[in-house]
Parts: C-alpha cells; sequence; structure tokens
C-alpha cells in the first residue's frame, strides 16, 4: 500500500531527536498552514517536501530558529521514507504468532486472529454509514457487525495507517478481542476503560515485541505516545488507566490479572472497578484493593476464589524479562520540562560553547588539582584561566576538566542575554564571580546534561 502524507509525516516525527515538544504538533502547524489540505494525499517523498517548504515559519525570531532545525530534520526523515509500505507481511506474521500469545497471556485456546483490512474509507464495500469518519482503526465486534452489516475484524483507514502504530493498533485491538473470551460473560457488553485499554495497550506491546522482535518498532511507538497521542485528549486518558495496570501488573503479575479477568467473567457486576482503580493508584497493594472493591454478599468464598485462582495461574505462564523490560520502559513517558524559545536558544548556545574547540573560553582556577598549580603560568585562585594557556598535559591528565568551563558574561550576545539570565535565575546555568570577574558556569545547573538527556525541550 501507498502511505498517506500525514502517515509519512507521523512516522518520521516518530523516529524522535526534535527540540520542540510536543514534535507531534508539527502535523497541525503543517495542516493549518496549508489551508485546505489536510495531507491525507498519497506520499511522495519529492512532492510532499516540496509542499511542506512552503510553509510560513513562525514570526518569532528564537523560535523561527528552533523550527527550522526541527522542519530540517523532518524533511531529511521525509526524504528517507518510503511511500510503499508493506504491511501485510507484517500482519501475516503477527496473526502466525497470535495464538500462542493468546495463550500466554489470557489462558485461551484456539484463538484464531483475524487479519486487519485497510480500507479506503469505513465500511469501503459494505455500508457508507460511517464514510466521513476519520478514526485511525476501527474493531468490528459480533454485536457491531450484526449491527452495521461488516464483517467481525479490525479494519484501517488507509491515510491514517503509519508504520508502527499501525501494527500496534492491530495487537490493542486483539487484545480486546482476547479480553472479550477471558474476561467477560459470552454477549455481555461490559467496559472498563482502565482495565481493557491500560492491558490492551501493555500487552500488545508486550506481543508487539514477541511477534516482530524490532526494537525499532517499540522504539517508535513509545515517541508517538510522548510525542504525537499527547495532542489527542483521549488518547490521553488511556495513559492515565495504563498506569493503573502497569501497578496491578507490577505487584500481582500476569497470575493476579488472569484470575481477576476470571472473576470478571463469572460476575462483573459485583466488583467496583472505579474503586479497584483508584485504591491501586493510591498504592494500595492489588490483592487487598480487589477485595475491598468486592460488593458482593460473598466476600469470604470471593477472596479464597481469588486465591485459589491466582495459584493454579502460577502454574502457567509469567512475565518474562522481556516483557517487564517493556512494562518499565513505557512507565517513564513523563512529559519532559519546557522552556521558552529565548531561553531554549540561549540555553543551546550556551551548551554549544561549553564544546567549542579548541575553547576560546577560561577556566574556574581551582579545578586544577592542587599538584599541578605550579605547571601553570600565572595560575591564581581569584582570576579565571584561559584555557588556551592551560598545558595539553594537565588537560589530558584530569578528564572532565572542561565541566568546569566558564564564560564571562559579556561574552552572552544581546540577543541570548535575557534567556541566560533566567536560565541563571532558574539554576539551569549558575551565574558566579571568581576574583571580579562575572561568569557563567553552564556545567553548574547541568544544563549540557539536561539537554543532551532531553529533560529539557522548547516549548511551543
Ligand atoms: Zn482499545
Amino acid at each position: 500500500m501507498i502511505l498517506s502524507e500525514r502517515g509519512a509525516i507521523r512516522t518520521s516525527i516518530a523516529e524522535g531527536g526534535f527540540h520542540l515538544y510536543p514534535a507531534g504538533r508539527f502535523l497541525d502547524y503543517i495542516r493549518e498552514a496549508l489551508t485546505g489540505d489536510d495531507l491525507k494525499g498519497n506520499f511522495d517523498p519529492v512532492r510532499t517536501i516540496e509542499k511542506i517548504k512552503a510553509v510560513s515559519l513562525p514570526q518569532e525570531e528564537h523560535i523561527r530558529f528552533i523550527f527550522e532545525k526541527d522542519f530540517t530534520l523532518l524533511c531529511s526523515r521525509l526524504q528517507e521514507q518510503d511511500a510503499e509500505y508493506r504491511i501485510e507481511a507484517v500482519f501475516a506474521k503477527m496473526a502466525e504468532n497470535l495464538p500462542a500469545m493468546a495463550k500466554r497471556y489470557y489462558g485461551i485456546d484456539g484463538f484464531e486472529p483475524l487479519t486487519p483490512k485497510i480500507v479506503e474509507y469505513y465500511f469501503e464495500g459494505h455500508n457508507d454509514l460511517y464514510k466521513n469518519a476519520d478514526w485511525f482503526a476501527f474493531n468490528v465486534n459480533e454485536a457491531e457487525s450484526r449491527e452495521l452489516q461488516v464483517p467481525v475484524g479490525t479494519y484501517f483507514k488507509r491515510d491514517q495507517v503509519s508504520p508502527a502504530s499501525t501494527e500496534f493498533a492491530v495487537l490493542h485491538e486483539a487484545n480486546h478481542a482476547m479480553q472479550e473470551r477471558a474476561a467477560l460473560p459470552p454477549g455481555v457488553h461490559h467496559y472498563v476503560p482502565w482495565l481493557d485499554e491500560g492491558t490492551a495497550d501493555i500487552f500488545g506491546r508486550m506481543m508487539l515485541f514477541a511477534t516482530t522482535q524490532n526494537e525499532n518498532l517499540l522504539h517508535k511507538i513509545k515517541i508517538f505516545r510522548t510525542e504525537i497521542e499527547v495532542t489527542d485528549p483521549r488518547k490521553v486518558t488511556y495513559h492515565y488507566g495504563e498506569e493503573t495496570v502497569a501497578l496491578l501488573l507490577l505487584r500481582g503479575r500476569l497470575p493476579l490479572i488472569k484470575a481477576l479477568f476470571k472473576a470478571r467473567k463469572e460476575s462483573p457486576y459485583d466488583i467496583d472497578w472505579n474503586h479497584l482503580a483508584s485504591a491501586i493508584k493510591h498504592g494500595i497493594d492489588p490483592h487487598i484493593a480487589i477485595i475491598n472493591a468486592y460488593r458482593g454478599s460473598k466476600k469470604d468464598a470471593f477472596q479464597k476464589r481469588l486465591e485459589r485462582d491466582e495459584t493454579a495461574f502460577r502454574k502457567e505462564s509469567d512475565f518474562n524479562q522481556g516483557d517487564l523490560r517493556i512494562l518499565s520502559m513505557f512507565l517513564a513517558t513523563q512529559a519532559p520540562a519546557t522552556l521558552p524559545a529565548p531561553e531554549y536558544r540561549a540555553a543551546l548556545w550556551l551548551s554549544e560553547e561549553a564544546l567549542k574547540e579548541p575553547s576560546p573560553y577560561f577556566l574556574d582556577p581551582l579545578a586544577i588539582p592542587e599538584g599541578l598549580r605550579s605547571q601553570v603560568t600565572d595560575w591564581k585562585a581569584d582570576a579565571p584561566l584561559l584555557i588556551s594557556q592551560i598545558p595539553g598535559t594537565i588537560l589530558k591528565k584530569v578528564p572532565g576538566i572542561k565541566t568546569k568551563i566558564v564564560l564571562p558574561k559579556e561574552v552572552v550576545p544581546e540577543s541570548f542575554r535575557a534567556g541566560a539570565d533566567s536560565l541563571a535565575n532558574n539554576y539551569f546555568i549558575i551565574k558566579r564571580r571568581i576574583g571580579d570577574q562575572e561568569v557563567l558556569e553552564p556545567y553548574g545547573g547541568g544544563l549540557p546534561y539536561r539537554l543532551g538527556s532531553c529533560e529539557l525541550r522548547c516549548a511551543w
């Protein structure tokens, strides 16, 4: 199949490495700039890049500078992106592995995966009821199949297909089908968003890796979550629920959730699911939280049965190291801190200057170890030392000495001064006095580290 322009842009953003946060906003920015073009057309590297390069840049000087850096990165990614995407081969491989996954994570025998279908619109070939819907995917269950006259299965709108997130969506939806079998009384529609969506997301990722062994897909869906989905309020509520499931799984692992699903299948209305979620979220052990959330009349019997089931499920599979890695990998998705563009730009400048080779700047004199100070001409405790005057042997002997670099305050260009001041006032860098010189110490507040680890990004 041929990717749409928005699908190609999304997957390029999901490679990560952008300054602006969240990078997913690029898509909205481009779409707004190209009034009347929603980027649903076919992707063609040359034509698409040409088109988006025509968008007008932000007005403000600092944000424009950062924007251009990111935009260049985005265009270079698009240049390497193939328009043709053979998603069917990935689907086939996943389908082959799904019965074993259903057994492992839900204890289901004989699970029959359905091959997802790529359609031009919903529900092409069946009815036009939702022809204008722009959903990412639609999973038709038994009840909907009867109602809509559309075969059961997962459908993707071609212009929404985005490599990595589409494969993940297939497994997310397959999890809902597994939940229907493992956790619900036959024919009953019972939806607990935090539990159903959270489990589908978490197990979906474990299954994605288990079925493809593709680290890049995991990497991409992680960035999808932190950079693209954050601009979608509905998806963000899934994330909140997913944390609750992660807490449940970290403590109870597979045996407990299987026991909980079994209890739900027997009687979904005996458990107060909201109470359960908030107790787990507050840090109560899930075993205790489940009993406290029971609203039926046979609490003792319920508790005994849950314990017995959990013990029995311990004889089956549990998470392996790979599962736990993926579980914890997606817990670390706090949004980064953001700086306003003038500050971010000053931060970039300071950190680039600090790494400049050969360095035209100074060193804190106290960084020179006492025994070596006699080798430095004119060493003084109260005067910054010009780096170019320090013997190379000392610089080599003391690794990391350059993290004590200081820049005279007056070298900061006029347009970055306000930003640098603000960075110092927030302690991202340190403003100091050595002798009668006022200097800035970029590593003092760890600024280059914070930028390097992407803890700090530029707001827009
Ligand atoms: Zn879902």
